[in-house]
This record gives structure tokens, C-alpha cells and sequence, in this order.
């Protein structure tokens, strides 16, 4: 099948005092129908970067560059008026921060109302009740609360009144910015238990940034893994977490392992520098396996079984110098 968004190098990048932060540098994946991509990285790696960058919701001043093509148009070249047409009805979101507050004046029916009205204007006022009653109580909202005011709830389920409200249009695709953070246990499950639904009902594909581990085995089929504003592996989770072929990838999930078992284990060294990253491949100053080649030539992508991994431990080997493959000392 065709992919619904298919991005291909992809940068992003915004001015600072000591210069462009580069956020997003080169980054290229796809996404079927129905499917749902796990994106994970340290804090400061570029992931919500790229969530926002996706759907255009750049903060002012942020530069874009390379493509996201979806139905047959770049979004990056796309005006902003043809971007804010898609956002609801096709692109939707789910943020840390809700870029929307619900409106203080107006019972959580009507703007249930006003959202389908706006996007779907043929559906019966049946219709309308009948989709947002169905999306309100799988977030845990009750039925008889739908006339409520937003006053009449507490801060958490606003903000699952938020989400049912971006959920309702059924967006054939979906950027999720670590809905786990901010919100509790319970709120997790739900989220993930709609997306699920929406993706056995609608063929929702859904881009899901995260940095829980756990999460992305369980709702995943696919998982990228961001460094320094590149993925540097991305493939089945199932393959990425029993053959980990990017040694940061191995570091990632040695720390949420031991998270759990004998307390954290830090990848050692400082998290990547986005204005001056290091030379060659980003992770060599903190690499246990890194070798002579690795600060001097940036690595190629190479397909591994399933995954795609850009680290010199793979090769090409024709493009490895002499000498290049000695540990870095
Ligand atoms: Fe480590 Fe070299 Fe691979 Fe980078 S390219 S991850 S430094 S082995
Ligand atoms: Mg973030």
C-alpha cells in the first residue's frame, strides 16, 4: 500500500545567540495506512521538533526544508492556508500543550457541535451526538456530562475532552507528542486504546513521540530512533528491540531496562550539541564502539535485515578507509 505521509529529508532548523540550532537535519520515513510509528530519542534530540514540523506548526522563525508529501502535495511548500484546511479533517494532533483551549462559554455539546458542523457539514444532529458521545466515553468522559461546561471538569478531563475533540473528525493521520508525560496512567491507556480503535475503524496512521520504551513495544509496529536531529534506525519494533543495530539504540534500551531492574543506567557523556554537533557520525564522543572512521566521514544509511541503520559498524565497506575500522582511542 501507499504511504499516507511519506517525508524525505526533512530539516528544520531556528536562530540562536550561537547560531542555527539545527533541530531536524535529514530525516526520511514513511507511513502506511494504519500503522503507527513509535519515535524515540533522549530529551533535546529533535522529536517534537520533527512532530510539529510535520503538520507546518513551526514557532515563528523556524526554518523548513525537504518534503512531506501527503495526498499527492509537499507540505512544506504547501501555503498555510492549505495546511490550516487539512489540520482537523486529515492531519490532527495531540500535544503536551493543547494548541487549543476549549471555549469557557459554551457546553462541551456545542463545541462537539461546532467541530463536525464546520468539517463535515452533512451529518444529522443524531450523527453529531451519536460520533462525539462514542469518542467522549472512550477517553472516560460519561454520556450525561455532555452538556456540561468546561468549569464543570476537572483540568485532566478538559484535556481529554481536548483529545476526543481532535479525535471526532477521525484525521487519517496523527502526530502525538508525549501524551504520557502530562497526563496520568489511566489517561495513557485511553489515549492508546482510542488511537486503536480509530486505526481498526478509519486506517488512522499515527506518529507517536515518546520516550517510554514499554509504550512503544506495546502499541507500536514500527519504531525511530532520533539522535541529534537524525533517526539513526528505524524498523519493526519487534526486530529494532531484540537486534538493536545502532549502538545508541543498545544504550536506550539498556537504561529503560535497567530502569526497572538495578536503577537507571545513563548513557554516558553529554546529550548532542544541535548548533555544533559533533563531526561525523553525532554519537562518536559518546560511542563504546566507536572507531577511526567515525569523526572523520558522516555514516551512510545500509539496510539491515528489516532495519535501515546509519552507522559505520555496517559498512558500506568500500567507503571505509584504511586503518578506519581501529577503535578510537
Ligand atoms: Fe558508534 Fe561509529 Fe556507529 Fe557512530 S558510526 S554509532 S560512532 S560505531
Ligand atoms: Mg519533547
Amino acid at each position: 500500500t501507499e504511504p499516507v505521509i511519506s517525508v524525505r529529508d526533512l530539516r528544520v532548523w531556528y536562530g540562536s545567540e550561537r547560531g542555527p540550532v539545527r533541530a531536524v537535519d535529514g530525516v526520511t520515513f514513511d507511513l502506511r495506512p494504519g500503522e503507527t510509528l513509535g519515535l524515540v530519542g533522549e530529551s533535546g534530540c529533535g522529536k517534537s521538533t520533527l512532530g510539529r514540523g510535520v503538520l507546518g506548526l513551526l514557532p515563528r522563525g523556524a526554518k523548513l526544508a525537504g518534503e512531506v508529501n501527503y495526498e499527492g502535495r509537499n507540505l512544506v511548500t504547501a501555503s498555510p492556508k492549505a495546511i490550516q484546511r487539512l489540520r482537523g479533517p486529515d492531519l490532527g494532533l495531540i500535544f503536551q500543550e493543547p494548541l487549543t483551549r476549549l471555549n469557557p462559554l459554551l457546553r462541551i455539546s456545542d463545541q462537539f457541535e461546532e467541530t463536525l458542523r464546520t468539517h463535515e457539514p452533512g451529518l444529522s444532529k443524531q450523527d453529531i451526538r451519536h460520533r462525539s458521545i462514542e469518542v467522549l466515553r472512550a477517553m472516560g468522559i460519561p454520556p450525561t456530562r455532555y452538556r456540561a461546561y468546561p468549569h464543570e471538569f476537572s483540568g485532566g478531563m478538559r484535556q481529554r475532552i481536548m483529545i476526543a475533540l481532535a479525535l471526532v473528525l477521525r484525521p487519517s493521520f496523527v502526530v502525538a507528542d508525549e501524551p504520557t508525560t502530562a497526563l496520568d496512567v489511566l489517561v495513557e491507556a485511553q489515549i492508546i486504546g482510542i488511537l486503536g480503535d480509530l486505526r481498526r475503524n478509519f486506517d488512522t496512521s499515527l506518529l507517536f513521540i515518546t520516550h517510554n520504551l514499554g509504550i512503544v513495544a506495546e502499541a507500536c509496529d514500527r519504531v525511530a530512533v532520533m539522535y541529534a536531529g537524525r533517526i539513526v534506525e528505524q524498523g519493526p519494533v519487534t526486530e529494532v528491540f531484540a537486534r538493536p543495530q545502532h549502538p545508541y539504540t543498545r544504550e536506550l534500551l539498556r537504561s529503560t531496562i535497567s530502569l526497572s531492574t538495578t536503577g537507571l543506567h545513563y548513557i554516558p557523556g553529554a546529550p548532542p550539541d544541535l548548533i555544533e554537533p559533533p563531526s561525523g557520525c553525532r554519537f562518536h564522543p559518546r560511542c563504546p564502539s566507536a572507531m577511526r572512521v567515525c569523526p572523520e566521514q558522516f555514516p551512510e544509511q545500509v539496510e539491515v535485515g528489516p532495519q535501515r541503520v546509519e552507522c559505520w559498524l555496517h559498512g558500506p565497506d568500500e567507503l571505509v578507509p584504511e586503518g578506519g575500522r581501529e577503535p578510537l582511542v
